[in-house]
Formats: structure tokens, C-alpha cells, sequence
């Protein structure tokens, strides 16, 4: 999973760099997933512009790999507008977006989470959000590891 974060890191470091945001990593340790490295790298490229979309300037993007029994899992934290728990459970439909994305007028279409939700399942992973307003948002993926 290390050279996927990096790749997605370096594909979205233009748009962190002009809102003068900042990447924090914790990824020193590394796992090996069973999956795709390119459709990796767009799970990870679709959370970090989001984090990025929906955060103000200045603020930092926490980028952590861990793992358990079954699954390499990453962490993408954010310090930004967080999401209502009455939202969290469609922000994964199509189409769908808040209603302050909508107003804040950002160009999204509302695909993005669908796309990564359907890149997740189809490598038999999980995705999680913990999600408080006004504080941030961390979106975990969970990806199976490759068995030795
Ligand atoms: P795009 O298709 O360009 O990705 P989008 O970003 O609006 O458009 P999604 O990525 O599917 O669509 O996200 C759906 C909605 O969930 C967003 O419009 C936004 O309201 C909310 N959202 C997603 N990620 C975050 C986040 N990190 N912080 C706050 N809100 C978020
Ligand atoms: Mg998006």
C-alpha cells in the first residue's frame, strides 16, 4: 500500500499546494493487499481530493497504514467540514452531495464515492466513515491482505 499512498499523494499534491494544505503521513509501516495498484491509486486519489475539496486552507490531510488479521487498512483524516450523520449513509450514491457541496458550487459531479465504494467491494474490502461536523472526516479502507 506504500507505493499507492505515494502515488496518490503525488497526483493531488497541485491541488493541497494551492490551498496551502499539508500532507502528514504515517505509513512507514507497509502491507501487501490483493488488488489492483492502479484502481488502488483511485480509491485513495478520489478520498485525498475530497479531503482536500472539502476542507478550508491551511489545514492538514493525515494519511495512515495499519492493519489487522485480514486486512491492510488506510486512513485518510481530515480537518474539514465533516458530514451530518443523517448524510453519511447516501454521501455513497450516486449522484448524491451535500447540500453545502452543492451551494459551494466546486464542480463535483457526486460520483466520486460511488466509484470508490464499487472499487472497495470489488476487491472484497470495507469502507468506513467517522465524520464529525465542524471537525473532519476520516474515511478508512480495508483491503484484503495477500496471504504469504
Ligand atoms: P465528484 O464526483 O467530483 O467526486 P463530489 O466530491 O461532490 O463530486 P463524492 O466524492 O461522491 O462527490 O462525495 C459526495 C458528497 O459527500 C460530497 O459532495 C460532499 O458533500 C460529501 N463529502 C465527501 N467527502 C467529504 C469529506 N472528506 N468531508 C466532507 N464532506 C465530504
Ligand atoms: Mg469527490
Amino acid at each position: 500500500l506504500q507505493d499507492v499512498l505515494i502515488r496518490a499523494v503525488e497526483l493531488t499534491s497541485p491541488r493541497l499546494d494551492e490551498k496551502n494544505m499539508e500532507f502528514k503521513v504515517d505509513i512507514a509501516r507497509d502491507v501487501t493487499v490483493m488488488g489492483d495498484a492502479n484502481r488502488l491509486i483511485q480509491i485513495f486519489t478520489n478520498l485525498i481530493t475530497n479531503s482536500i475539496t472539502y476542507s478550508p486552507e491551511d489545514k492538514t490531510i493525515t494519511l495512515r497504514i495499519k492493519q489487522n488479521e485480514d486486512y491492510g487498512i488506510v486512513e485518510v483524516e481530515d480537518q474539514g467540514m465533516g458530514i451530518e450523520k443523517n448524510e453519511i449513509a447516501r454521501i455513497f450514491e450516486r449522484f448524491y452531495r451535500v447540500d453545502k457541496a452543492r451551494s459551494r458550487n466546486s464542480g463535483g459531479t457526486g460520483l466520486g464515492l460511488a466509484i470508490v465504494k464499487h472499487l472497495v467491494e470489488a476487491h472484497h474490502g470495507k469502507i468506513q466513515v467517522d465524520s464529525e461536523v465542524g471537525k473532519g472526516t476520516c474515511m478508512k479502507v480495508m483491503i484484503p491482505l495477500k496471504k504469504k
